[in-house]
């Protein structure tokens, strides 16, 4: 098996009904990206960009942020990469922030809500961002977006610096697409109003089947509700991917869950066009998207989508591959 994928490192993902799809991975660290080279990633979907405020004890300072983007965008070699910005908050503290307790930390001061509000740090980040984009193929996301209002004002923060840049003669790729996490059950719902306004969406699925059956992703009590196949998730997914095309706009998922080998058939029958997961598992991905015919899936969705429970979807599936 490992041998059969191994021949699949320089290929594209073609169902065997020849519909394409791209595999991506998600990475950490500049160094993560060896390991999406060599193992057939065709792009970077999620670049958790939080890793390098982590485990020090002040913020990065613009050049340093400036270095790891521009080294990501240059190993990767023209290839899209997904920068997304800093998500803290929640189980990922900075405790040189200084930040109050709170009782409900998935719930609170976090993400976005904390770059809109503590601007310089955001800033800073955009800007070694826009700096990098002339080194590669870079697209900008925003984490646990939750109104409109939050995107439009990170955007247009985004625009600001950009002019800045521009005024002091420093070079930024003009069309860098700006998308957004949909981790939030709100950003789901009205996915058709974000779709206007966003360049692509990457759905979270960690978070969002943490908060659409309000079970805490890292609570084992509450494990057996944290429910991927669960309809009520299938359901805001496929929401969201006819709402984002409708739009002429591209929908990835950079969730734990585009890299599962039940929910690929169902994600791909859904129209899914990018799948980002941990690089070790793209081989065996593309593997199975290759053996799958969309075509045949589509005619599964109907049923999928209206089951009751999590146990009938995993057998439909199943019974298909
Ligand atoms: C997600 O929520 O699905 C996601 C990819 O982001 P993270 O796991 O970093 O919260
Ligand atoms: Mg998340």
């Amino acid at each position: 098996q490992k041998a059969e994928w191994a021949k699949l490192v320089n290929e594209k993902t073609v169902s065997a009904d020849g519909y394409y799809v791209e595999l991506a991975a998600n990475i950490g660290t500049p160094d993560d990206v060896k390991g999406v080279i060599e193992n057939g990633g065709e792009g970077v979907g999620l670049y958790r960009t939080e890793f390098l405020y982590m485990g020090r004890d002040a913020l990065p300072t613009e050049e340093e942020q400036f270095d790891a983007y521009k080294t990501v965008l240059e190993r990767m070699e023209g290839k899209p990469v997904v920068v997304r910005t800093l998500d803290i908050g929640g189980d990922k503290e900075l405790s040189y922030l200084d930040l109050p307790k709170e009782m409900n930390p998935f719930l609170g001061f976090r993400a976005i809500r904390l770059c809109l509000e503590m601007q310089d740090m955001f800033r800073t980040q955009l800007r070694a961002l826009l700096r990098a984009s002339v080194h590669g193929n870079l697209k900008i996301m925003f984490p646990m977006i939750a109104t409109l209002d939050e995107f439009r004002q990170a955007k247009a923060i985004l625009v600001e610096e950009k002019e800045k840049l521009q005024a002091e003669d420093i070079k930024v790729f003009d069309n860098i697409e700006v998308g957004m996490m949909v981790e939030i059950p709100s950003s789901a719902v009205i996915a058709d109003l974000f779709a206007k306004e966003a360049d692509f969406f990457s759905i979270g699925t960690n978070d969002l089947i943490q908060y659409t059956l309000a079970a805490d992703r890292m609570n084992e009590r509450v494990s057996y509700l944290y429910q991927p196949y669960n309809p009520a998730i299938l359901r805001l997914i496929k929401k969201v991917i006819d709402a984002a095309h409708k739009e002429g706009k591209w929908v990835g998922m950079c969730g734990e869950m585009a890299g599962d080998e039940i929910a690929i058939p169902i994600l791909l029958a859904l129209g899914l066009d990018e799948f980002s997961m941990s690089a070790t598992s793209i081989l065996k991905a593309r593997s199975q998207i290759c053996h799958l015919s969309k075509a045949e899936m589509e005619q599964h969705v109907e049923a999928i989508l209206s089951m009751s429970t999590t146990e009938e979807v995993v057998s439909l599936v199943k019974s298909h591959l």
